[in-house]
């Protein structure tokens, strides 16, 4: 592999129970090689600001970042082996090939705030330090807030709305909370 790695985390999947999330630390920065990957696959979503590349393969996301790797709706450990090393391969390809490839700078909308709002309790109680929901909302779209702020919403009452958002949140390529399910 181009990386050496260690596992870090093996958590619940956020977006599937019978699943599990894993994170794991990688010793090579691959960031640089985003924008080419992107190119390459002619998909992915690509946040420079993180930053951070997500892939989609086989039902699964694979978020890579800087210094970490998650992989998403893996159904053991043996299965992140391989999608760690597809990941390998992937990146070393690219940069043997990267002179011939154009690399995609493009980034993705960001979530808007309408669609977390959906998500949100509700309640405008104020506890994240808004006035309402919905201004929570535009500065979790914004990245200004994190949605851990939300306290109402790591309840047990609002477990599977919680589920649903962090998901959602995780395919817009915003930063999440990786040991709350
Ligand atoms: S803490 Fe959550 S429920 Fe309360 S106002 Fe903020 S977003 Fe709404």
């Amino acid at each position: 592999m181009i990386f050496n790695f260690q596992i870090e985390k093996i958590l619940p999947c956020l977006a599937d129970s019978t699943k599990i999330r894993v994170v794991v630390s990688i010793d090579k920065d691959l960031s640089e090689y985003f924008p080419y990957v992107k190119g390459y696959l002619k998909k992915g979503l690509y946040v420079p600001k993180h930053p951070s590349f997500s892939i989609k393969k086989d039902g699964k996301t694979f978020n890579i970042y800087k210094d970490s790797i998650t992989l998403i709706k893996l159904v053991d450990e043996k299965e992140a082996l391989r999608d760690l090393q597809y990941i390998s391969d992937l990146f070393e390809e690219v940069i043997k090939n990267k002179d011939n490839i154009t690399p995609d700078y493009s980034q993705n909308k960001p979530p808007q705030p309408l669609e977390i709002m959906k998500y949100l309790p509700k309640t405008n109680c104020k506890i994240c330090g808004e006035e309402s929901c919905f201004a929570f909302a535009v500065k979790v779209s914004n990245e200004e807030k994190n949605i851990l702020l939300c306290q109402p919403l790591f309840t047990e009452e609002y477990k599977e709305k919680r589920i649903a958002l962090l998901n959602f949140l995780n395919e817009a390529g915003i930063d999440i909370p990786a040991d709350f399910a």
